[in-house]
C-alpha cells in the first residue's frame, strides 16, 4: 500500500454534484482520503453552489467513515506572491506573513472547526504554500502534528511536525519506494477526470492506505535521497514551466 487521496476545498458553497460524485466513487473502492476543508471561506472562486446548512454535518458522516478531515487554511483568500518552502505556486494564504497575522487566521480556523465538532490533526495549506512562521503558528494555537504537502518520497519529520508528503495532481502508478499523495479538485473535475480515476482506482484499490494507517510514531528527518528529489523538483520546474 502507497498511495494515499487528498481532497482539496470543500466549503459549503463547494459543488455538491461533484463532491457527492466524488464521494460515492471513493466508497465504492472503501478509500479512505484527506480532505481539506476551507473553515471561513472568502474565496471568491469557491464559491459555486449556495450555501448549504448541512455542509458540516455531511463533513462529520465523513469523518466517521473513517476520512481525514485537514484544516485548509482559514479563509483561503492569497495575501502573498511568496512560494515559502514548498514553492508549488507563488502566491499564498500564508507565507511571508507575520508570525502574529498568521497565528490569527490559524486560532480563526482552527476555532471554527472546534465549534463545529472537529479537532484537526492534519494541516493542508492552500495552493500548497506555508513558511517557517505557518509552522510555529500551527504549534502555537492548534494540536496539529501532521503536514500534507512538500516533495519526498517518505514521510518524515522536521520542525517536531510530521509531513506527508505530496506529490502528485493525478492518480497513476509510480514505480519508486515511498507514500504518493495524488491531490485532487473535485469543484473543477471534468468528467474524463472522474473515469480515469475510476479506471486507476478500479486496478489498484488494494495500493491506497489513509493517514490513520501511516506508521506516524519514530519518523525520521528527511533522508538525504528525498532532499536531492526536492532540490531536483523545484530546479526543474523554474527552468521548464
Ligand atoms: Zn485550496
Amino acid at each position: 500500500m502507497k498511495y494515499l487521496i487528498r481532497l482539496d476545498d470543500a466549503c459549503e458553497t463547494m459543488n455538491w454534484q461533484r463532491w457527492l460524485k466524488m464521494e460515492a466513487l471513493l466508497d465504492k473502492y472503501d478509500i479512505k482520503p484527506l480532505i481539506a476543508v476551507i473553515p471561513n471561506n472568502e474565496d471568491k472562486e469557491q464559491k459555486i453552489d449556495a450555501p448549504r446548512e448541512t455542509f458540516w454535518q455531511w463533513v462529520k458522516n465523513l469523518e466517521q467513515k473513517g476520512w481525514e478531515i485537514g484544516l485548509h487554511g482559514n479563509n483561503h483568500v492569497y495575501k502573498t506572491k511568496d512560494g515559502g518552502i514548498n514553492p508549488i505556486h507563488k502566491r499564498s494564504e500564508f507565507a511571508g506573513l507575520s508570525l502574529n497575522t498568521q497565528r490569527d487566521k490559524i486560532q480563526k480556523g482552527y476555532q471554527k472547526f472546534n465549534e463545529m465538532g472537529f479537532n484537526p490533526r492534519v494541516f493542508v495549506a492552500p495552493s500548497h504554500t506555508f513558511d517557517l512562521n505557518t509552522l510555529k503558528a500551527l504549534k502555537f494555537e492548534s494540536d496539529i502534528k501532521i503536514i500534507s504537502d512538500t516533495i519526498a518520497l517518505f514521510p518524515y519529520h522536521y520542525e517536531d511536525l510530521i509531513f506527508i508528503p505530496q506529490q502528485l495532481g493525478s492518480a497513476r502508478n509510480v514505480s519508486l519506494p515511498g507514500v504518493f499523495t495524488f491531490c485532487y479538485h473535485p469543484n473543477t473535475m471534468n468528467e474524463k477526470s472522474f473515469l480515469k480515476l475510476e479506471s486507476f482506482l478500479k486496478l489498484n484499490h488494494s495500493k491506497f492506505l489513509s493517514i490513520k494507517d501511516i506508521a506516524l510514531k519514530n519518523l525520521k528527518s528527511k533522508s538525504i535521497i528525498d532532499k536531492c528529489m526536492s532540490h531536483l523538483y523545484f530546479t526543474f520546474r523554474k527552468y521548464f514551466r
